[in-house]
């Protein structure tokens, strides 16, 4: 096994890294910002690196300072988390060159599902459903106009090099079309540097469900369920539960073993996520995430298996541990994501913690980095902390959140606790009666 591994990310899911190679016996390397440097994983870790201002692209971005890194504290693998440089083919190629070992799949298949529009035409080759659309990127109104003939309307575009729900826009007639186009494009030039775009048709009220896969690098694949991330604000996920409220054993069963033996096909090793989109009893694949996700506890709360310390085998080598029929789903797993934000206007509100107390209990589960005293930079992603909870039942679950969120302080910032408690009293979340449209409708529907 590896000695050391440096941990090329920061807030929980660092910490979250620093955790699964303590327990087994591998000594980590944190790197950090200069906004970071009183963070909980810099703290923990047995060796921590500086390597840059606090903004992300000379920090955690800068791939030359993070290789300096791994060699200077003699590293042998790097984790690279979730965002920042975690779906970075070139990163990935960079680590490898120099002798290291990246701790996620290959660059190709990075480099491949990074693309959406390669991603889906390889999803249609290894035998997965997709959201009917255009065949390849989109380059005219002429082809637009035609492509949406096809699917009928409402469509909608998509940035190639997407992720994070931008460069996404509906055009609802042909009138709306030409905008659409172009907007999508120029927020696709910003956000990524590629203004490449394609079309898809617009699911009117889809839930969308993803399925968790781990693979090892001798062509072992399993399947470890789905979890449903519907609970969506800007098409970015709220709250994550697992197994989903709407899916049959059966289909549980047969999107899972569709999906694993996709993936077994792929030739792909890691952990990863199949997405879909499921409506009226079908499903689409949307994409395809190559790394660790932030909702993975909820999986490993219902089978068990620890992901992170999967993922870090897998990359030394190993065979997986076990096999498809050794997984067992227990019980219902769900997570309600914290942010450092206004509950009601989603202001980010960065600053110091006066006050921490995290929930605890059976069931509870804190992915977080938080601790009193501790300030949130302004220069992140708002994500602080996961509370996660596992229950006999999804009615336990409700009950279990709700009173871990009563118990959970957090003094000083704004959070979006008061989000989660007043969502997790509605009728419609309680039944398990909504899709990716609720939130929003909701929100609208509170507003008039
Ligand atoms: P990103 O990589 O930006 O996250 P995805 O393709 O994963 O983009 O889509 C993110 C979210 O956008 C989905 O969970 C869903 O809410 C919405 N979405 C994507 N494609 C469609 C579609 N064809 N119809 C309706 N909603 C969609």
């Amino acid at each position: 096994m590896f000695d050391k591994i440096l941990i090329a990310n920061r807030g929980e899911i660092a910490l979250r890294i620093h955790r699964a190679c303590k327990e087994m016996g591998i000594d980590t390397v944190a790197i950090h910002s200069t906004a970071d440097h009183d963070a909980m994983n810099v703290r923990l870790a047995d060796e921590a690196v500086c390597i840059g201002p606090p903004a992300g692209g000379v920090s955690y971005l800068h791939m030359p300072a993070i290789i300096s890194a791994a060699d200077i504290t003699g590293a042998q693998a790097v984790h690279p988390g979730v965002g920042f440089l975690s779906e970075n083919a070139n990163f990935a190629e960079m680590v490898e060159t120099h002798g290291l070992t990246f701790i996620g799949p290959s660059p190709d298949h990075l480099r491949n599902m990074g693309d959406k529009v390669t991603a889906k035409k390889i999803a249609q080759e290894i035998g997965l459903p997709v959201v009917p659309g255009s065949a390849g990127e989109v380059t005219s109104l002429k082809e637009a106009k035609e492509v949406a003939k096809s699917t009928g309307y409402p469509v909608l575009i998509k940035a190639t090099a997407g992720g994070g729900g931008r460069g996404m826009k509906i055009a609802n007639d042909e009138s709306e079309l030409e905008d659409a186009l172009s907007m999508a494009s120029n927020e696709a030039k910003a956000a990524f540097g590629n203004a490449g775009v394609y079309m898809e048709k617009y699911l009117g009220n889809p839930r969308h469900i993803e399925i968790q896969i781990i693979a090892d690098k001798h062509g072992n694949v399993v399947h470890l369920g789905e979890r449903d991330c519907s609970m969506q604000r800007r098409h970015q996920k709220v709250i994550e539960e697992a197994p989903s409220p709407a899916l049959s054993v059966k289909e549980r069963e047969e999107i899972g073993e569709l999906t694993r033996k996709a993936i077994e096909r792929l030739g792909y090793h890691s952990v990863g996520t199949v997405e879909y989109l499921y409506e009226n009893g079908e499903f689409f694949f949307i994409e395809m995430n190559t790394r660790l996700q932030v909702e993975h506890p909820i999986t490993e709360m219902i089978t068990g298996v620890d992901l992170v310390r999967e993922q870090i085998r897998i990359a030394h080598g190993h065979k997986l541990s076990f096999t498809q029929k050794d997984i067992r789903f227990s019980g219902h797993s769900i997570e309600c994501r914290i942010n450092a934000e206004h509950p009601e206007t989603f202001v980010p509100s960065p600053g110091k913690l006066q006050e921490y107390h995290a929930p605890g209990g059976l069931g509870i589960r804190v992915d977080s980095h938080l601790y009193s005293g501790y300030s949130v930079p302004p220069h992140y992603d708002s994500l602080i902390s996961k509370l996660i909870v596992h229950g006999k039942t999804r009615n336990e679950c409700l009950m279990r959140m709700r009173r871990a969120l009563g118990e959970y302080v957090i003094g000083g910032i704004n959070t979006s606790i008061p989000l989660h408690q007043h969502l997790l009293h509605q009728p419609d979340f309680i039944n398990g009666d909504y899709s990716i449209k609720w939130l929003e409708t909701h929100m609208e529907e509170n507003n008039k």
